[in-house]
């Protein structure tokens, strides 16, 4: 059976090496790559001295599937967690950085003091963020906005000014049309079993400190779940790359078109190269995917069609510590809309992480674009630098200029999972059990985390492993 994985991204990979770990000798399997170069959007360069991340830094160590894929590839010793002092995040408030209360992780309070002591959230809309604890569950069945959801159990002050902003951050989406369910659908499992997430937050806090684990202090994202490799995240690139035979892996390989030959696939690839194969997993971003099989099956051409990407860019700079007047004692900040600034967030990266930058440099890390700010990828490189540096000015006091610095665009990367996206994705899944050969993978799906990508990648590939077993196509 031949088989083959487009995409040489984390799904891609992961969907190759999934294959090739049955290690049978009838299966071949084919990885094309449209670059020049295996990861997709995970690339980790070396910059004036520094670890850097262009792209995803870290990842949920609490969705298991890319740890348990590091620990098959022999690095999952290469696993650190993320800096255990200052995890907490600031929060730009009336154009200062201004911490989160300690203990508001994600979406609302674990800690009360904080709360009723931070100048952050006014007495109205503190007292509102308190209403969570008597607030009945909502009847409504039907999918919610993650925004909704937020206005409804906290009000709006906790939305704009934090829950925006951090998913903001995540998802480079808006809470305003993002899906709850589809999205952090334990928020909505906290409300189902407990009412109040105050008090389900709160419980999990609680329980995590008896077990001697979990985020007892810090503020922002759940840091203590994060973790990243020693080395960055091209370890796992790198690990994927050398578990799989050379003859699989083809860079420069475009492939531009797809089509049905009897009980064949037909990849044509931008070179006049034809290939047939069994079995097909698409490991591209939705659209890309839609494009692919506009002459297959329309229905799932509209369906992946309507899923909405946002394009972000990253700036990473490295400054002299001196150069940079802040205390560096956070993980970062973000930025919320109501703000109307021009980036989304900054992470502290050599804060963040050990061993990212030489002991007397800074590594920042600045996000901008995402759904609210699609116009920004509009500029060219220089402006946009100066754009960075005009906000990190203002906002941190860093007058001088970077020792160097680093951009990378990632125009419509992030899928924006709307409200109704779990009905999508269960309609494309139906719609793909009319092609047995023919598999998805990739981001657009369930979860935009390199978790849940090395899992959509490994399941597609199991069930390309089923159609065999069955004997369909
Ligand atoms: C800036 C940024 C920061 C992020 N940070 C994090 C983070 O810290 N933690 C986290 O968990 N997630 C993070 N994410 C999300 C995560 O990185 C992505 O969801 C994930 O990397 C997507 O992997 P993928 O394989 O689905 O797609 P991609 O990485 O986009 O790979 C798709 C591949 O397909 C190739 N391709 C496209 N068209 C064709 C074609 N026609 N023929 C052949 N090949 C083709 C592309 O060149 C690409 O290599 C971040 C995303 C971005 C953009």
């Amino acid at each position: 059976m031949k088989v083959v994985v487009v995409g040489g991204g984390i799904a891609g990979l992961s969907a190759a090496h999934r294959l090739a770990e049955t290690k049978r000798h009838d299966l071949e399997v084919t990885l094309l790559e449209r670059t020049d170069r295996f990861g997709g959007t995970i690339r980790t360069i070396e910059l004036g001295g520094c670890l850097v991340e262009l792209g995803p830094d870290s990842f949920l160590s609490s969705k298991p599937w890319l740890t348990q894929l590091a620990e098959r590839l022999g690095v999952a010793d290469r696993i650190i967690a993320t800096a255990t002092t200052h995890r907490r995040s600031h929060v730009v408030h009336r154009g200062k950085l201004h911490p989160l209360p300690d203990g508001f992780l994600m979406m609302a309070p674990t800690r009360l003091w904080p709360m009723v002591t931070t100048s952050l959230f006014s007495w109205t809309g503190k007292i509102r963020c308190a209403l969570d604890l008597v607030l009945p569950r909502s009847r409504a069945t039907g999918d919610e906005s993650l925004g909704a959801f937020v206005r409804r159990r906290f009000g709006g002050e906790v939305l704009e000014r934090v829950v925006q902003p951090l998913i903001g951050g995540i998802y480079a989406g808006d809470p305003d049309r993002l899906s709850l369910k589809a999205t952090i659908p334990r928020f909505l499992e906290m409300e189902t079993r407990y009412r109040s997430v105050i008090r389900a937050m709160v419980a999990q806090r609680r329980a995590a400190a008896r077990r001697g684990g979990g985020p007892t202090a810090g503020s922002g994202a759940r840091y203590g779940e994060l973790v990243t490799f020693d080395h960055g995240m091209k370890t796992i690139v790198q690990a994927l790359m050398e578990s799989l035979p050379e003859e699989t892996m083809r860079t420069h390989s475009d492939v531009v078109s797809l089509s049905r030959e009897g009980d064949l696939w037909r990849l044509a690839c931008g070179d006049g190269q034809h290939i047939d194969a069994d079995a097909v997993i698409l490991a591209l971003p939705a659209r890309k995917a839609a494009d692919l099989l506009r002459g297959i099956e329309t229905g799932l051409h509209d369906e992946l069609s309507a899923i909405p990407h946002a394009s972000t860019a990253v700036l990473n700079l490295v400054y002299r510590r001196s150069d940079v007047p802040h205390p560096m004692d956070c993980f970062g900040f973000v930025v919320p809309a109501v703000e109307e600034r021009d980036i989304i967030a900054c992470t502290f990266s050599s804060v963040k992480f050990p061993n990212r930058a030489p002991e007397d440099h800074v590594l920042l890390r600045a996000f901008i674009g995402g759904a609210r700010q699609r116009h920004m990828l509009g500029f060219d490189d220089g402006e946009l630098n100066r754009i960075v540096r005009a906000e990190l000015k203002d906002l941190m006091g860093i007058e001088a200029a970077p020792l160097h610095t680093a951009l990378a665009r990632y125009p419509d990367a992030m899928p924006q999972y709307l409200v109704g996206h779990s009905r999508r994705v269960e309609r494309i899944e139906s719609l793909l059990d009319r092609y047995p050969g023919l598999a998805l993978a990739g981001n657009a799906y369930g979860g935009v985390g390199l978790p849940d990508c090395v899992r959509s990648g490994e399941q597609a590939a199991e069930r390309v492993l089923e159609m065999e077993e069955n004997g369909s196509r």
